[in-house]
């Protein structure tokens, strides 16, 4: 039985007032043990530290947005997986949509971040989707076997790896994938990731769906068989939003 996730992506909003949002939801998941479902907040990287000081102690953990793939070296403004792990964060996302567009990453760049998250000891949420050109065109199937084939690293445990399917026209725009595009999509990843890492590890990856992700669509969403949990934006940055998607899974 794989693990639910809600991961909330702040992106780049949220000064140290925010932190009162991951009080919040500390609080309200004070219990570490009492759910098979994983809370993780991504803030900016100036709030990782504080973040994961407020978060100690309860269900509730901490990622970051990106990271670089090196350990540490002359890489100006950039952070490292290391340094992620040193403020108490677990996780990281890479690869976002937002990131592949603005900073041209390209699967192979994804892939040595998602490596470089592993030798940390952190857990990647690796994000693949399509652009809207690409649906339009009846091409979103290939590009996500091309993304997933040159984005995911080989030796995963299963555990340390978490694919975010993130339809790219669905991010931030309010218009959510229908539950049969999610299927179908989720439905082609799993097999992907199985013919490819055998049935265990395949098996044990969780997968994500993001974009457009709110408390009244994410019970429709979670009932999609090879749906695990969301990550999510906008909604994730107020705990009046972000909760009802965690009871959504729970
Ligand atoms: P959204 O963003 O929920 O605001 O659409 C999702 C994401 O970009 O991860």
């Amino acid at each position: 039985m794989r693990r639910k996730m809600a991961a909330g992506n702040w992106k780049m909003n949220g000064s140290s007032a925010a932190l009162g949002v991951i009080s919040e939801l500390a609080a309200a998941h004070a219990d570490s043990t009492d759910t098979d479902t994983d809370i993780v907040i991504c803030p900016p990287a100036p709030l990782l530290f504080r973040a994961s000081e407020l978060a100690r102690s309860s269900a509730l953990t901490i990622g970051a947005q990106d990271c670089h793939s090196a350990p540490s070296g002359a890489f100006t403004g950039d952070i490292a997986a290391p340094m992620i792990a040193d403020t108490g964060a677990t996780h990281v996302i890479v690869g976002h949509s937002e990131r592949r567009d603005a900073y041209h990453e390209s699967n192979s760049d994804v892939r040595a971040k998602t490596m470089a998250a592993w030798d940390a000891g952190l857990t990647a949420i690796l994000c693949i989707g399509e652009s809207a050109a690409t649906r339009e065109a009846g091409n979103t199937l290939d590009i996500i076997a091309e993304q997933l084939s040159g984005s995911v690293p080989d030796g995963t445990t299963g555990g340390n790896l978490v694919v975010a399917y993130e339809p790219v026209w669905a991010i931030g725009t309010g218009a959510v994938a229908t539950t049969a595009q999610i299927n179908e999509v989720h439905d082609f990843i799993r097999t992907r990731l199985i013919q490819r890492l055998g049935d265990e590890v395949g098996t044990a990856i969780r997968l994500l769906y993001g974009g457009s992700v709110k408390p009244g669509n994410a019970t429709e969403i979670f009932q999609c068989a090879n749906v695990d949990g969301a990550l999510v934006g906008g909604a994730s940055l107020k705990a009046q939003d972000f909760t009802p998607i965690i009871h959504a899974l729970i």
